[in-house]
């Protein structure tokens, strides 16, 4: 057998289905929508750094190449084709200031180029690495004429061997002054001053050696002795232990300490770093540590990767004539990118061949070439950043968090700008808030949903029991009247010695109850005319008061009955209405009613009529128990009881219709219906009627 299911089932049933229908499928729909986004997002974030890697290696590969192409443009310059043709040369004894005035000469051509390397078959030949050995005295007339030579190189012999230690000075002195006089290269020239200077100083004319160390110092300040070390040294450094008084008359400049170790530490003699350490730590004032270190590092770096690129070559095969070689090189913490190549076809008359190098200024590739790169591919500007040293225990990651150069700036990892792919990055934020504020949106609304509906069903269900409770109730009130009904009529109908008296009392009672049993089914019956289609009124101008009075009458008479004081003010000037006469009844009734219902003790109940302004009112008032400020709003609707009211109403009887029923009245006169009251001291409830247009009063 099949049964109807309960109201609670449906109400279940419902929220199943709202659930089923449209949380379940919502909920399934915003989950695919955030894998989606979430996808996308992912995609895009990838492709983004995919496209910046792109970039960024393609930015490497061209500067590279920009760097090659400009190195090649460094070796072919013409200058330099030209010095290392001649580096061989016989006669030229001055080839490597020679070669460092041309090498500076182009690095000002070239930017890319900060220091230059000169290399001939395995070693260095520029800067000079070693001190070449000991000058013998013949080489010296090198820079003389082939007929001088011969009474020169007798002079200078001569000289020397006047000048050994226990040997004459005096003639020594001639001798070299007679070559001095004589001599016209600058070498030669020097050397002999520098002896004069030395007798003078050995025979204790110090006066006269100032003068000729001065003299040395400024006429001879890049010739060099014969243990190549620098005139401009070599005098400075005499002149430094010569008392004051004897270097009154220098005429000339004066040597200063400070300014020739700047000179050597720029390379202006070609020194080796040992012997630009000695002078440094002599020369007068002395330079401190961190001094003397900020002077002769970037000189002492030179060599030192002149060293490492020696060492290079040592174990190179043969080198391609028109290749550019990149070579890392470390030195004294600081990295260096050197690129070289075999000196060009027309400098290489000799034979082991000829490699020059050159130093990239790699500050001037962060700050012009690869800016330069990014605008020519239109990218922003990348950010250079060395590579992190691998850690201990781990793989070294190339460039972890941005690609490497290939063949040089092993050192560096090109990462691409922030800003690159901002707008993307952006887009794709957008679409999140989007999304999640969308997911909000829905998510809210599902809930809105599901409250509503639980206060829907559980009102649906609420109203359903009223009715329930409704049917039984009337049914209930309906058997009393029946009953004594049936028991007067058989009654009446079964005994003939009843007297005329007791025949019309019982006939009496029979009219009451039946009226009672019409009032309750017209009720019902209205209340069930509101719910259905609504009621109409039919509204006809008449004497409200004597309406009301009627309707006191009707029902007062139960109420004196029942031991109530009734009073009723008429009110003096009550305008004339439109109204319907059997609603006004209805609803006068159901006030005192509820007035009877809910005095408690109390058995007084005033109603009275007056006028108040374009209004009015009629009000029934009692002395019972009072409505709570909470219930005063909600006892006008339908089904609603203050069970927990002052009154405790749970012991008489009623269905909540009855305010309901009147306030419908009220609202259909264009009035309504109030309620003032105070708990313990009574409510007067009170029908507000409109005094309605083209009625006189
Ligand atoms: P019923 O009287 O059948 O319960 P009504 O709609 O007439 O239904 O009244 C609704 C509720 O208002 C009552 O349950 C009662 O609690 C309260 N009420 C109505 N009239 C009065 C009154 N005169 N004094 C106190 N409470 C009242």
């Amino acid at each position: 057998m099949r049964t109807a299911p309960t109201a609670r089932a449906r109400s279940h049933r419902a929220v199943g289905i709202y659930l089923g229908a449209v949380v379940l499928p919502t909920l399934a729909l915003l989950y695919l929508g955030y894998e989606s986004v979430h996808q996308q997002g992912l995609a895009l974030e990838e492709k983004t750094r995919h496209n910046e890697r792109l970039m960024a290696e393609r930015l490497a590969a061209d500067a590279e190449r920009r760097v090659r192409e400009l190195a090649r443009e460094c070796f072919r310059d013409p200058a330099l084709i030209d010095v290392l043709a001649t580096l061989d040369e016989p006669g030229r004894p001055d080839a490597d200031r020679r070669i460092r005035a041309v090498l500076e000469g182009i690095s000002k051509r070239h930017p890319l180029a900060a220091a230059w390397f000169v290399a001939q078959g395995d070693s260095v030949r520029f800067p000079l690495l070693e001190s070449p050995p000991h000058r013998t005295m013949a080489s010296y007339l090198d820079g003389e004429t082939l007929g001088e030579r011969p009474e020169l190189l007798k002079l200078l012999q001569g000289a020397e061997l006047g000048d050994m230690p226990g040997g004459r000075p005096d003639e020594a002195r001639a001798l070299y002054r007679r070559v001095l006089a004589k001599a016209r290269s600058l070498p030669l020239r020097a050397l002999a001053l520098a002896r004069l200077a030395r007798i003078a100083g050995n025979t204790g004319d110090a006066g006269e050696s100032a003068r000729l160390y001065g003299r040395l110092f400024t006429d001879y300040p890049d010739e060099y002795d014969p243990y190549h070390r620098p005139y401009a040294l070599v005098a400075a450094l005499e002149l430094q232990q010569l008392d004051a008084p004897s270097r009154a008359n220098l005429s000339g400049a004066r040597p200063n300490g400070e300014s020739l170790r700047q000179q050597m530490a720029s390379g202006r003699w070609e020194i080796t770093p040992d012997v630009a350490e000695w002078f440094a730590g002599e020369l007068k004032p002395v330079a401190t540590g961190p001094e003397r270190a900020r002077l002769l590092t970037p000189f002492q770096r030179h060599f030192k990767v002149a060293e490492v690129f020696a060492k290079k070559l040592l174990g190179h095969g043969a080198l391609r004539p028109d290749l550019v070689y990149p070579l890392q090189v470390e030195a004294i913490g600081q990295e260096h990118q050197l690129l070289y190549s075999v000196a060009p076809e027309d400098a290489r008359t000799s034979s082991p061949v000829i490699v020059v190098a050159l130093d990239v200024d790699l500050d001037w590739v962060k700050a012009t070439l690869l800016p330069d790169v990014a605008r020519e591919l239109k990218v922003a500007e990348p950010i250079i950043t060395p590579v992190e040293p691998p850690r201990p225990g781990q793989p070294p990651t190339a460039g972890s968090s941005g690609p490497a150069f290939r063949t040089m700036f092993q050192f560096w990892q090109v990462d691409p700008p922030p800003t690159n792919g901002a707008a993307e990055r952006n887009d794709m934020m957008r679409r999140r808030w989007v999304f999640g504020g969308a997911t909000s949106l829905v998510l809210g609304l599902l809930v809105m949903g599901v409250v509503l509906l639980a206060r829907d069903v559980s009102r649906e269900r609420r109203v359903n029991q009223f009715k329930a409770d409704l049917v039984a109730g009337v049914s209930h009130e309906l058997k009393t009247p029946l009953t004594i009904i049936r028991l007067y009529a058989e009654t009446l109908g079964g005994s003939l010695s009843l007297t005329d008296d007791e025949r019309r009392e019982y006939s009496d009672i029979i009219t009451r109850e039946s009226d009672r049993l019409t009032a309750l089914i017209d009720r019902v019956l209205n209340f069930s005319r509101l719910e259905q289609s609504g009621r109409t009124y039919a509204l006809v101008p008449g004497d409200l008061g004597a309406t009301v009075k009627l309707a006191v009458d009707v029902y007062g008479t139960a109420l004196h009955r029942r031991g109530f004081d009734l009073t009723f003010e008429p009110g003096d000037d009550v305008a004339a209405l439109r109204f319907d006469a059997d609603a006004v009844v209805e609803a006068v009734i159901n006030l005192l009613d509820n007035a009877a219902k809910y005095s408690a003790e109390s058995r007084w109940i005033g109603v009275r009529l007056a006028r108040r302004a374009s209004q009015v009112v009629v009000e029934v008032e009692d002395r019972g128990p009072g409505v709570e400020p909470k219930d005063r709003d909600r006892i006008f609707q339908e089904y609603y009881r203050a069970n927990g009211s002052a009154g405790g109403n749970g012991s008489v009887g009623g269905h909540g219709l009855g305010l309901y029923l009147v306030q419908h009245i009220m609202t259909g006169h264009g009035g309504s219906v109030e309620v003032d009251s105070e708990v313990g001291r009574g409510s007067t409830f009170r029908l507000v009627f409109p005094c309605a247009e083209g009625v006189g009063p």
